[in-house]
């Protein structure tokens, strides 16, 4: 493949060799992303992507749909078994789309949508100013207790009275927490208010059955394809049978028009994957990764929001060490750690700066780390932010950090 680019373009394929060799040099932590399978990889650059498609199976606006109909079928049942529901759309582009057709599906302009904050780890799309969801509806939000860092639902429960939203919606981008989904649909009922749960960061977690599945108790279920499930980018909506139809035209027509068929033919694949013995087993680690992470960085003197994980993800506070999450995200990139800054709950720093940091295990796991590379991913994690301003230390660190990384080959031979 890269001779091929190579011969092309070599711009092209100069800057595509940066990023493969930045993804296998650095340790991913970025709690959101992962690492797909080189069948998934070889699917998203097939000749799907030449295909038009618009519409659904057996009912598209262009000839030549033969096998487009049949890979989306295929996605459709893969995604329907794995997570036991009766309707998948797999057409979304992303998660953001996603959640925009299942609100569009619910709901007008104008009406009221229940979300968690922004700060305190929902999603943009979970009725953030800056985006269409804040823009297009009048916008609630509840949050997490000051004391325990758990989603107050108490909270919950009194906005749900309170506003009688039209939409609620659960579901969180930096939450290390089991949600209770019982307590939403309690809250749902209260405001006769239609349940959204957005699993898109524990979609994987909850496919190999690791995390309570919010299918038996949300009218609408979107998510992403490429966290923890481990598929190509792109979104997902689940849902029962008599939404179907509503669903299906707010994807297409009034929001896309053609759909990526290579993607659609990847996230098959990623389906197929998820329903293995194996991605049970990947999951399982993943968690036992992320919980042996968090000890490890408490046991060194890091506070954690909420105290530690039941996920896949942990959020550090770091305002007992004196730094900024955009402060540690540029030193740990330094030592060849990639992850992000996060808002943490009452976070008094802006969002530029935030106080936190979201670590995630999904793509060390898929490299094959276990518990003794998560300890060694401490012991440089709390190194490196014991000296942010020591570029010789830093180096020293990221020399080890390839050292580790040339254990655990990503893509070999590509
Ligand atoms: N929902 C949640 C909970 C997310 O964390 C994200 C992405 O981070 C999205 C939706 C949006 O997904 P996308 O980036 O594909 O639009």
């Amino acid at each position: 493949m890269e001779t091929f680019l190579d011969d092309q373009d070599l711009q092209v394929s100069a800057i595509i060799k940066g990023e493969l060799d930045r993804q296998r040099q650095g340790l991913e932590l970025i709690a959101s992303e992962n690492f797909v399978s080189r069948m998934v990889l070889t699917v998203l650059g097939s000749v799907f992507t030449n295909k038009y498609a618009e519409g659904y199976p057996n009912q598209r606006y262009y000839a030549g749909c033969k096998f487009a109909d049949q890979i989306e079928t295929l996605a459709r049942s893969r995604a329907r078994k794995i997570f036991r529901a009766e309707y998948a759309n797999v057409q979304p582009h992303s998660g953001s789309s996603a959640n925009m057709a299942a609100y569009f599906a619910v709901m007008k302009p104008g009406d009221t949508l229940l979300g968690l904050s922004l700060a305190h780890g929902g999603h943009l799309t979970h009725g953030a100013q800056v985006s269409f969801s804040g823009r297009f509806f009048n916008v609630q939000t509840y949050g997490v207790h000051r004391d325990t860092e758990l989603i107050d639902y108490d909270d919950l429960l009194i906005k749900a009275e309170r506003y009688k939203p039209s939409v609620i919606v659960a579901g969180s981008s930096a939450y290390s927490r089991i949600i209770d989904f019982g307590k939403f649909r309690q809250a749902a009922d209260l405001a006769g208010a239609t349940l959204i749960v957005d699993m898109a960061h524990i979609a994987g977690l909850i496919a190999a059955g690791l995390y309570p599945s919010p299918l038996p108790l949300a009218d609408i279920v979107t998510s992403t394809t490429h966290k923890t499930l481990r598929g190509p980018r792109g979104g997902l909506i689940l849902a029962k049978n008599k939404l179907a139809r509503t669903i299906d035209a707010q994807v297409f027509p009034t929001l896309q028009g053609g759909p990526l068929m290579h993607v659609i033919a990847a996230k098959a694949v990623a389906f197929g994957e998820a329903l293995t013995a194996e991605f049970i087993d990947y999951q399982q680690q993943v968690l036992i990764n992320a919980n042996r992470l968090a000890t490890g960085l408490s046991e060194a003197g890091f506070r954690l929001i909420s105290g530690g994980t039941s996920t896949h993800l942990l959020l550090m506070d770091l305002r007992n060490k004196n730094l900024t999450g955009a402060q540690a995200e540029a030193v740990l990139e330094q030592a060849g750690l990639v992850t992000n800054k996060n808002v943490i709950p009452f976070d008094p720093q802006p969002f530029t700066q935030t106080s936190g940091l979201r670590l995630g295990t999904p793509a060390l796991t898929t490299r094959g780390f276990k518990e003794p590379e998560i300890d060694q991913v401490v012991e440089f994690i709390d190194e490196a932010l014991h000296k942010p301003n020591d570029d010789n230390g830093l180096k020293k660190i990221r020399h080890k950090v390839e050292a580790l990384t040339q254990k655990f080959p990503l893509y070999p031979g590509l």
